[in-house]
């Protein structure tokens, strides 16, 4: 089938009877919801800009098996230059979007999959590959979207699934039948699950033998019986229910919402299995996954940062402050951190190499250091971008006082700055750098760049144990004429 349309992709979305809830009331139809909106507007980019003959390449790939040019979501990276046009990509529809456009989850699910389901099928005489390969061909056919879940409730950190009080807090199977398994648990901070087509759920933890019940992974649809979603509250997300301009929510089209996911007993069937009890496999998959995860960090954010950076420069312009020695400083401040993370995006990308199952896998070491780079850079270019911005970003009276006869005039007269720059734009622009800082977007942004795709003490456990200390101290001892 040829790739969706954008528009195709939405009510695609609308067709599926999804079971969502948000501020404790049941949504009938999440594609039409105000608050829910734009994040499925964002994963719509994915499909737009895939349609224009300029992304051709970029947001696409061909597929090997068929020749058929196919959406890069759902493409299974071949090369190194495969894993670079996929950060490539990702910083394009960060640039578009300024927000999380959570296709990206699929994509790094599929090709943690590819190779774990491989290795594992290799280790047990397991079918898994075959289960994953025949999902994967429908999905690419279909160019459908695809969540990927992996991070569990957890419960008391310092107990490993098995061991907690309540059984639950890791997604577990409760029946093992002879047509499949049926599954009982979470998935929190779910991306885009809303917006998706088929969810793949995985481990979130490596696990020991007594783990077998929580060593699972699988596909399901979104409208699944038992599976369910409590959507994330979001700081000012009910500004997007009010009428008017749009200009108090800072990004009127795009966004992007995280639900809790419930699985009330839900039933999978054995083709849809990927893992189903061999636990020392749930730990590399994690690792695969969170590293192709930390990888699409280096891309993303970058592309949110340059909206980011863009915006405090226009700040500055509209201020009238754009020479003054010190805004040109903080520019070049944030552009250098912005470009660092790239770098690493880019750099765990070219160093990537092949896996025994055929496809490529970035440099995990770099891909690491590239997410803990995103843990902090982001801040301190928010940072900045508030130090440029000045108070009223936050300070600034409403659109609707700006639009209003008695005090439209005054706010006009009181906050105008720069001559020539509509006191309208001047607020626009505020209100971006505040959604990204502090809004909606900063879940995105911020906040997701610190625990998306692992907490920061994930990625140095990473970092410790791809170091090799050893080799370095080989070195040393070389240089400094150590015979011991
Ligand atoms: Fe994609 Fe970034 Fe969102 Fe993850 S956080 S789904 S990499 S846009
Ligand atoms: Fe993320």
């Amino acid at each position: 089938m040829a790739l969706m349309t954008g528009e195709q992709y939405i009510e695609s979305i609308r067709n599926i009877k999804m079971e969502v809830y948000l501020m404790g009331v049941k949504v009938d139809v999440p594609v039409d919801n105000p608050i829910l909106r734009p994040s499925l507007n964002s994963v719509r980019m994915t499909y737009d800009l895939a349609q224009l003959p300029e992304y051709k390449g970029l947001m696409t790939a061909t597929d090997p098996e068929t020749g058929e040019e196919i959406n890069r979501f759902n493409n299974i990276h071949r090369s190194a230059d495969d894993l670079i046009k996929k950060v490539k990509m990702q910083r394009l529809l960060g640039q578009q979007t300024a927000s999380c456009f959570q296709r990206c989850v699929g994509m790094d699910a599929f090709n943690a999959l590819w190779s774990a389901t491989y290795d594992t099928d290799k280790k047990h005489g397991t079918s898994y590959f075959k289960n994953f390969k025949k999902f994967l061909d429908y999905v690419k056919d279909k160019d459908l979207t695809v969540d990927g879940a992996m991070t569990d409730p957890k419960g008391d950190r310092s107990l490993a699934p098995h061991q907690q009080p309540d059984p639950d807090m890791y997604l577990h199977i409760v029946e093992r039948r002879a047509d499949g398994i049926v599954v009982k648990g979470a998935k929190a901070h779910q991306t885009g699950a809303l917006n998706s087509h088929e969810m793949i759920v995985m481990p979130t933890v490596a696990m020991s033998p007594e783990d077998k019940d929580y060593a699972v992974s699988f596909a399901v649809p979104l409208d699944a019986p038992g599976l369910f979603m409590i959507i994330g509250r979001q700081s000012c997300d009910t500004r997007r229910l009010e009428l008017g301009n749009g200009i108090d929510v800072g990004n009127a089209e795009f966004g992007g919402v995280e639900a809790l996911v419930v699985f009330d007993n839900v039933f999978v069937p054995n083709d849809r299995i990927f893992l189903n009890g061999e636990t020392e496999f749930a730990g590399t998959l994690v690792e695969r996954f969170a590293g192709y995860h930390r990888q699409s960090y280096g891309g993303c954010k970058v592309g949110v940062g340059d909206v980011l950076i863009g915006a405090a420069a226009l700040a500055a312009d509209y201020n009238g402050a754009s020479k003054a020695s010190h805004i040109k400083d903080k520019l070049i401040e944030m552009t250098h951190l912005n470009e660092t993370l790239y770098c690493c995006g880019i750099a765990c990308s070219a160093e990537g190499r092949q896996t025994e199952s055929g496809n490529y896998i970035i440099d995990l070491l770099l891909a690491n250091v590239c997410k803990q780079n995103v843990t902090r850079f982001p801040y301190e270019i928010v940072r900045l971008a508030e130090d440029i911005a000045g108070g009223l970003m936050v300070t600034a009276p409403s659109g609707k006082d700006l639009f209003d006869s008695k005090l439209g005039p005054v706010v006009e007269k009181y906050l105008h700055a720069a001559p020539g720059v509509k006191t309208e734009n001047r607020l626009r622009v505020l209100r971006l750098i505040e959604n990204l800082a502090l809004g909606g977007a900063a879940v995105g942004y911020r906040t997701e760049s610190m625990h998306g795709a692992g907490s920061p003490q994930a990625q140095r456990i990473m970092i410790s144990r791809q170091s090799d200390i050893a080799s370095k101290k080989e070195f040393a001892k070389k240089i400094a004429g150590i015979r011991e």
